[in-house]
């Protein structure tokens, strides 16, 4: 059985008690990151976990809440002595934006620096990216002002299987990536005045209607989120079961 770890759960403008949103989805023998905000290898270390321990990073797009933990992460793999390639995947401007905080933070000045593999991703709709140790993992293009990917993580050995909406309105796509999955993270940015580029929690709750999820977890949530009011929103769209993440939830799958 496999985990996703919540490392952190909120919006770009987090509050006191919650990191910018990011995961750890945990195998038996393979860890990869979904973002990379806050200070990753503090949260790790929370967990158990060490920076050279990381197999894969996916970066869904390249806002600062969502990326700007990568260069700290990889300086501190370096600094562990990894000389096992590290891979990182992408669209093509987010693997641009990390190739990008590398130069202008004079990574290349660094001796025999970690290996880093770029894996460039090209969704159309819903598109299936190569496998990753025990994991296969699909991704959709969602709205968002920047090109931005939501995933669904599935177990290879039992079939099970989350999705993550990354950052967006709401997006058939997203539905589709997200169909019949055990538990969804979706965003709710906001309660129930929809803006361009985010969900609220309502949209959330219908989208996750659509998507026939078993359970929904609002994610990416602002500093003065109230969980009683965002789940009963959420919940207004949606029978099945609703939470707000916190950070350092697990989640099995
Ligand atoms: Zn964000
Ligand atoms: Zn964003």
């Amino acid at each position: 059985m496999a985990q996703v770890i919540l490392l952190g759960t909120g919006a770009a403008w987090s509050g006191p008690d919650r990191e910018n949103t990011f995961m750890l989805v945990r195998g038996k023998t393979t860890n990869v990151l979904i973002d990379c905000g806050g200070s990753p290898t503090q949260r790790l270390a929370h967990i158990g976990v060490k920076p050279d321990e990381i197999d894969h990073i996916i970066l869904t797009h390249n806002h600062p809440d969502h990326i700007y933990g990568f260069p700290l992460l990889l300086l501190n793999a370096w600094m562990a002595g990894r000389q096992r390639a590290i891979n990182v995947h992408g669209l093509r401007g987010t693997i641009r934006s990390a190739k990008n905080i590398l130069k202008a933070l004079d990574f290349h000045l660094l001796p025999n620096f970690t290996p880093i593999h770029y894996h460039k991703i090209f969704p159309n709709s819903v598109t299936s990216l190569s496998p990753m140790g025990e994991f296969d993992i699909a991704a959709a293009p969602t709205t968002h002002f920047v090109p931005t990917l939501a995933l669904r993580v599935t177990e290879r050995a039992t079939g099970e299987a989350f999705a993550y909406s990354a950052d967006t309105s709401p997006n058939d796509n997203v539905v589709q990536v997200a169909r019949n999955v055990k538990f969804f993270l979706h965003e709710a940015t906001m309660l129930d005045e929809p803006k361009e580029g985010h969900s609220t929690a309502e949209e959330a709750g219908e989208e996750a209607s659509k998507a026939n999820v078993g359970e929904l977890i609002l994610i990416h949530v602002p500093p003065n989120v109230e969980p009683k009011k965002w789940r009963a929103a959420a919940k207004q769209n949606f029978r099945g079961k609703v939470r707000v993440a916190n950070d350092f939830d697990v989640i099995e799958f």
